[in-house]
């Protein structure tokens, strides 16, 4: 028998393993399913794959902390360690995105990682998480996957954990990469990548074996007329640094720029991004980020500015470091 690559899925929880009381009703307990009932959905997965499942969590996704993602990091790095092939993580989609993030910071292994999860339980007429997870099991198992960092595997497409992000609350087509495009899609049964894989920055969280959390960051959402002291209220509550989630190229009302430009001359890294859906913020166009401190986000919407600052400040809040590395994920 052909050698079959050892993969192993790790799951998290989320509307994959959602389960509701009818199949065309639209209520559904997320997370009710272990990894056993999700992969014997999948009998095909089998004859692609020697898959191992294991249960790191059982929730949806907006429960999960930067604690979940640390012992993921730890779990992923450890299996790929010890042979396994490739890694599937399951996962809710409300905040897929920041965890795949987050592993493609930390995780510097040539072996594929990829997430996957579903916008229709798995109790539900058409569900698609059968579907997206033996397709991950596709891209998990293919070598042209290594080397791309942490991808993203829903409705036959994959994303690159930096590029891509949720659009839609409802739609199984909901996953998009805005600026750069997805890296490529599974074409009857077969992976196609639609580039070569773009240059990758050291990773981060050198112990990531003695890292019990991450330091909090706060997200600010500009609108027309915010109120100023949400800042001073942010760093008050313990915030270590924020982001903006400006308006346009990350701008926001004088007063709001004054108060963050105060917390920047104190030390507290600021970053601006962009609450608009796609497009980079850079640097001193409308704001001196030069004399204001500032560091702009680059190609990054402001839920992964927040996972990015807050690794990155486990181990330096130098302004320019971080704009460095920030500048460093306009690639995918
Ligand atoms: N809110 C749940 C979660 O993110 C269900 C949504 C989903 O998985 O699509 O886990």
């Amino acid at each position: 028998m052909a050698h079959l690559p050892s993969i192993v899925v790790l799951a998290t929880g989320g509307t994959i393993a959602g389960a509701g009381e009818a199949p065309s009703g639209p209520s559904y307990r997320s997370a009710a399913l272990g990894i056993e009932e999700l992969l014997t959905a999948v009998p095909q997965a089998r004859e692609l794959a020697d898959l191992t499942g294991e249960q790191i969590a059982q929730v949806g996704s907006q429960d999960l902390t930067p604690r979940h993602w640390l012992t993921l990091a730890r779990r992923v790095r450890d299996r790929l360690d010890r042979g396994a092939e490739g890694i599937i993580v399951t996962h809710g989609t409300d905040t897929l995105e920041e965890t795949a993030f987050f592993l493609d910071l930390v995780v510097d292994r040539p072996q594929p990682v990829v997430l996957t999860g579903a916008m229709r339980p798995a109790t539900g007429l058409s569900a698609d998480g059968p579907r997206n997870l033996l397709d991950a099991v596709r891209v998990a198992r293919d070598p042209a996957a290594s080397g791309r960092g942490v991808l993203v595997v829903l409705d036959e497409t994959v994303h690159t954990a930096r590029a891509v992000t949720k659009t839609n609350t409802s739609s199984v087509s909901t996953f998009r990469s805005p600026l750069f495009g997805a890296a490529g899609a599974i074409v009857g049964g077969r992976t196609v990548f639609f580039r070569a894989p773009a240059p990758r920055p050291a990773p981060l969280l050198s112990d990531l074996e003695g890292t019990s959390d991450l330091p909090r960051v706060d997200v600010l959402y500009a609108t027309a007329g915010m109120a100023a002291d949400q800042v001073e209220c942010s760093l008050d509550h313990g915030a270590q640094g924020l982001v903006l989630a400006g308006v346009g190229n990350g701008n926001a009302p004088r007063p709001v720029v004054e108060a963050l430009s105060r917390a920047a001359q104190r030390g507290i890294p600021i970053v601006r991004s962009t609450r608009a859906a796609s497009g980079f913020v850079a640097r001193d166009i409308e704001i001196d980020d030069t004399a204001q401190g500032f560091i702009a986000a680059g190609a990054l919407g402001p839920a992964k500015a927040r996972v990015l600052l807050m690794t990155a400040l486990v181990e330096t809040s130098d302004p320019k470091e971080l704009q460095e590395r920030f500048f460093a994920e306009q690639v995918a």
